[in-house]
């Protein structure tokens, strides 16, 4: 027994319709109040009868009545309008400030005893989600309805990290060229492609956004991965060309044992990957914002199907030769630099700035694309549920990593709906 389930039996009101406080007076929840997740009472403005009489105020839930004592509430006058205290078991009296009792009621044996058995369910097995033996039935709707909410949130969690960028940088371009650069390099590099952008001021980038060659030259020097003594024409050519601008900008380059290739399709490689980055700088001449502009979502898919330069059609690494094959950004991968840079970076700008239409952006961009294949929306599929647009991928994730994993099922729709089967509603 914990007290975030005797707060859910009393929020949700899942209790035995006959109720009786401990002198015996019959009880009534007339509404069981707010809850109050920072300081004070559990619930505020609750309305109860007992007897003949309606009470307003404040409801305090304990596992035992001791714990008023234990947490000091006799101490407190946030407690002082107390009405009544909800506990499992009632194992001391307890009185207020003036020595009046407190009016009791015992939840132990008042409530079905289903709930409890399907909650203990939820939260003592290891299986991918805690419910996945209660799912059955239709919950396809219920997440449906909730999915707006659930991907609004995980948009307001991308953008603290955006944010955060915004007090190191001030510059809402420089943020949105680093959060593109991390888009990137996808969920395997996206943390060497971060520090790839963090090191190349987009000044930098601008004085030289009018050369691939150029750009190529600083990007990969900066990456790390041009080595020290190459020996092809076109590595040994961009090194050269680097070791000007290192000295010219002072720049510092990243280790290269920061880059990941370990389980990556050969066509993901950084060493691919940061050569897409720089035809999109040249095509944009280092003005990512234009972006912003496009509203016709398959359009701004379309920009992101970037060829690789002509070296790279020949190989997957430096100084490695490979079959001809060019190298071009995929839909897939397109949709994810949408779904992970831009709806996130809109959504960002908007709430920063207070423009509403600009969160709205977003959330319509992620309903107008097709979700993301990944481990986790494949693994919701195989339990019947699956995403339609981005919007609901995105929700999904939320909900295995926010909820589920966290054992937040007292907070989730979908458990709301697995526990709330009181027949004596
Ligand atoms: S959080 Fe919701 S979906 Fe996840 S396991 Fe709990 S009840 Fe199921």
């Amino acid at each position: 027994m914990n007290e975030q389930f005797l707060q859910y039996i009393w929020k949700y009101r899942l209790l035995n319709p006959e109720l009786h406080a401990e002198g015996g007076e019959q009880l009534t929840v007339l509404h069981p109040g707010i809850q109050n997740t920072d300081g004070g009472p559990d619930f505020f403005n609750a309305r109860i009868r007992i007897s003949n009489t309606v009470w307003a105020g404040n409801v305090e839930l304990h596992i035992r009545s001791s714990d008023w004592i234990r947490h000091r509430h006799q101490f407190d006058p946030a407690y002082d309008n107390v009405i009544l205290h909800v506990v499992y078991e009632n194992d001391q009296v307890i009185r207020k400030k003036h020595k009046e009792i407190i009016p009791t009621l015992v939840l132990k044996n008042n409530f079905p005893a289903s709930i409890e058995q399907k909650y203990l369910v939820i939260m003592q097995n290891h299986y991918w989600i805690p419910c996945l033996k209660l799912l059955g039935g239709n919950v396809s709707n219920t997440l449906s309805l909730w999915s707006p909410a659930l991907a609004t949130e995980r948009l307001n969690s991308k953008s603290g990290f955006i944010l955060r960028l915004l007090d190191e940088y001030a510059d809402w371009d420089e943020i949105f060229f680093i959060l593109l650069a991390s888009g990137f390099g996808f969920r395997i590099n996206a943390l060497p492609f971060e520090l790839l952008a963090r090191s190349v001021p987009l000044r930098i980038v601008r004085k030289n956004a009018d050369s691939v060659f150029r750009l190529e030259a600083l990007f990969y020097g900066q990456s790390g991965l041009l080595g020290r003594h190459p020996r092809d024409q076109y590595r040994r050519a961009l090194l050269n060309e680097y070791r000007h601008q290192q000295v010219k900008y002072s720049l510092k380059p990243l280790q290269p044992g920061l880059w990941k290739r370990l389980r990556l399709h050969p066509q993901n490689f950084p060493d691919i990957r940061i050569s897409q980055l720089v035809q999109f700088l040249f095509m944009c001449k280092a003005e990512p914002g234009f972006l912003l502009n496009i509203t016709d979502h398959a359009r701004l898919e379309e920009v992101f199907q970037l060829t690789a330069s002509e070296y790279w059609d020949r190989h997957y690494r430096f100084g490695k030769i490979a079959g001809k094959k060019e190298k071009r950004m995929g839909h897939s991968s397109a949709r994810l630099l949408l779904i992970n840079s831009i709806a996130p970076f809109l959504f960002a700008y908007g709430s920063a700035r207070d423009i509403s239409p600009f969160r709205m952006r977003a959330l319509e961009l992620l309903e107008s694309i097709e979700g993301e294949e990944n481990h986790e929306t494949r693994m919701w599929k195989t339990l019947g549920i699956t995403a339609g647009n981005a919007l609901e991928s995105q929700a999904l994730i939320q909900l295995k990593r926010n909820y589920c994993d966290l054992k937040r099922c007292l907070e989730c729709r979908i458990g709301l709906k697995l526990l709330d089967k009181n027949p004596m509603k």
